[in-house]
């Protein structure tokens, strides 16, 4: 049970803070990603940096607020055109040179965003002008708060060391990152420690054989995931499970602690008691205590049901083992071997069988399909130059005009040195007034063959991310994605629910005719396998979001934080094991927010309501278009949910998902 199981997004969240002044030209109509090599790359870097440096001392020259909105729309939109494509490079680039180029560029964005909001200049521009609309007024609110959350307020000796602190932390992000990807274990096991794993799974592993016919695997999840769940052996599961959870190293627990230290002297410039406070005041949920509270409830819900399904799996491993049941105890390794187990046997459900009845390519037609009839847009396939050849590319038209409206790349398959999760990555935000189009990437590792259910809500998560981005109609860059961390997990949350439902797989069928189409029983038995485990899920999941808490409101060592809380569920804290040190969530942007995957789900689930049970509903997806997709942050995202809704959002169908009673 990894974290990194959750499906995330990695928004790049420093795009929305930060800001060129000269009217550009009328963009062409089709905006494509530039594909820089090392040079090429390092050479628009600074070029684009030199470029907003320029604009900034223009627009701090001025005195009045006039156009400052615009300017700073411009300055953004000249930021984030070399910005997005090198962060995106820095992770798909097929040349190991332009990937390590990204680095450097992205640390001098960094540091460029924070000097940029501490421009005292322009910051009182802002705070004087007068907003035309409710648009430029939120955009006068949300960026005088990123201009005094980066110091711009502060006396000059603390200012600047908001701004090293800043550098420091980005510093920090990267080299915890450096650690996780370039750590080298790799653990062996025998040919008979390999029983009970899947055919194509030994022949993926064939060319990772040594000299003596041991297999050496990695720690990436394709090998890691399958191994716990299929490995009969008990002893090599631990041995696997053990290298995992101490991926990154000690050297990570002593960057962690330098992080959270770092981040609570930020809040106490400010005068707030802890970084907590400081970063949750700009959310949804706006405060600790709020999250607290949340964090208590999901903890009630699941507590009960949490331990019945550990006792099941309990039993089961004793019948397994065939050993008494009061001697035998389920380790954490033993998790979702067992799970699986009872999957398979209570629901007959069989995630390799389903590869036949989701052939990679047409589950990418079907995704798109859904997206079209729901949305009312067309999309149109056209050859432009990719980073890799398998990489494709869609304009996204309007069904009634033709219009063109934006455009997105798929880039699905692994490959060496790529991105090894799933994620959509933003290239272009959209400014109605700068008449700017957007554009995104969509990058995930799958099957190439067939994807299992999993995999199908991945793919479908993710572009439900790709169509918050590229259905934007925001006034202001700035505004293109949503500001609220603790909801941008919401609209991809919900969309998983189009691989799950009857309505729409019922049109897998349109993309392939001749694939078997899964029944209505079959249906019902994969909802109820995926929700055997919510208590185990959900307890994990909280006891993240709590760690997460605890260091962001109190910093102390990680390791002795994590394995205090972890001791006290029931499977213990495993000896040896240190999972703050791959915890990179809290090293980067999510921290104080990993609770926010479950506050955005309560949100998704809600919004679900809506549906009816139609998720096919084209008036209710055009209704979500307009008042949640297309609106960015530039309304209130708990007023964008209220007007869809027609009503105050509740948690309702949240707890009744996650206990069962649904
Ligand atoms: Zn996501």
């Amino acid at each position: 049970m990894g974290i990194r199981r959750v499906r995330q997004c990695l928004l790049l969240l420093l795009a929305v803070a930060l800001p060129a002044i000269a009217a550009r030209p009328a963009p062409p109509a089709r905006p494509l990603m530039p594909l820089y090599d090392a040079a090429g790359l390092k050479k628009a870097c600074d070029g684009a940096i030199a470029n907003a440096r320029r604009h900034a001392k223009l627009m701090g020259e001025k005195k009045s607020p006039t156009g400052v909105f615009n300017e700073w729309n411009q300055l953004q939109i000249g930021i984030e055109d070399v910005l997005n494509p090198a962060y995106l490079l820095g992770e798909v680039a097929p040349d190991k040179a332009v990937r390590d180029a990204a680095e450097p560029c992205l640390a001098q964005f960094i540091s460029l965003n924070t000097e940029l909001l501490q421009n005292e200049k322009i910051y009182r521009r802002v705070e004087a002008a007068k907003p035309a609309n409710a648009h430029q007024a939120k955009l006068r609110k949300d960026l005088l708060e990123n201009f005094e959350d980066s110091g711009v307020t502060l006396a000059p000796e603390k200012r600047a060391r908001a701004k090293a602190i800043f550098d420091k932390l980005e510093e920090l992000r990267q080299a915890f990152d450096r650690n996780i990807r370039d750590d080298p274990t790799r653990v062996t096991f025998t040919p008979a420690e390999m029983e009970g794993m899947p055919a194509a799974y030994l022949k993926a592993q064939e060319g990772k054989r040594d000299k003596d016919g041991n297999y050496v695997l990695t720690l990436a999840y394709p090998s890691y995931f399958p191994f716990l769940a299929n490995a009969t052996s008990g002893e090599a599961r631990k041995r696997y499970y053990v290298a995992k959870l101490r991926e990154g190293g000690e050297k990570n627990l002593a960057i962690l602690e330098e992080i959270f230290a770092l981040r609570k002297e930020l809040a106490a410039l400010y005068g707030l008691p802890s970084f907590a406070d400081y970063a949750l005041r700009r959310r949804m949920v706006g405060s600790p205590q709020a999250v607290d509270k949340f964090l208590a409830s999901v903890k009630d819900a699941v507590v009960d049901l949490e331990k019945k399904e550990l006792e099941e799996l309990r039993a089961e491993k004793a019948k397994d083992l065939g050993t008494p049941l009061a001697d035998t105890r389920l380790e954490r390794w033993d998790t979702s071997y067992y799970q699986e187990r009872v999957r398979k046997a209570r629901y007959a459900v069989d995630q390799e069988e389903l590869r036949k009845y989701f052939p990679t390519e047409k589950a990418v037609d079907y995704v798109l399909l859904v997206s079209q009839r729901l949305y009312g847009v067309t999309f149109k396939e056209v050859k432009v130059p990719v980073w890799n050849p398998d990489v494709r590319y869609f304009d996204v038209l309007d069904a009634k005009t033709g219009a063109f409206q934006s455009g997105f790349y798929l880039d699905l398959y692994p490959r060496e040195g790529k991105f090894n999760h799933a994620a959509q990555f933003g290239i272009r935000g959209a400014s109605l007034v700068a008449k700017r189009t957007p554009s995104a990437a969509l990058v995930a590792n799958l099957d190439a063959k067939g994807l299992d259910h999993g995999e199908l809500e991945t793919l479908m998560h993710e572009f439900g991310h790709v169509m918050n981005a590229v259905l934007s109609r925001t006034d202001y860059q700035p505004h293109s994605a949503n500001g609220k961390q603790d909801f941008v997990e919401a609209p991809s949350k919900m969309y998983e629910e189009w691989a799950r439902r009857e309505g729409p797989l019922a049109l897998f069928k349109e993309v392939c005719p001749d694939c078997p189409q899964l029944t209505h029983e079959q249906i019902e038995r994969l909802q109820a396998a995926r929700r055997y485990g919510q208590g185990i899920r959900y307890a994990r999941q909280w006891l993240y979001s709590v760690f997460d808490m605890e260091l962001s409101k109190n910093p102390r060592p990680p390791l002795a934080v994590w394995a205090a809380l972890e001791s006290a569920t029931p499977q213990g804290h495993p000896e040896g094991t240190m999972l703050p040190a791959s915890f990179s969530h809290i090293a980067s942007s999510y921290a104080a927010g990993y609770y926010g995957y479950m506050w955005a789900e309560v949100l998704a689930l809600d919004m679900l309501s809506a549906f009816h049970g139609n998720l096919m509903d084209p008036e209710v997806g055009r209704r979500y278009r307009d008042t949640i997709l297309s609106q960015g942050s530039q309304e209130e995202e708990i007023d964008q949910v209220r007007k869809f809704l027609g009503r105050e959002p509740t948690s309702d169908a949240f707890f009744a998902e996650i206990t069962g009673k649904r």
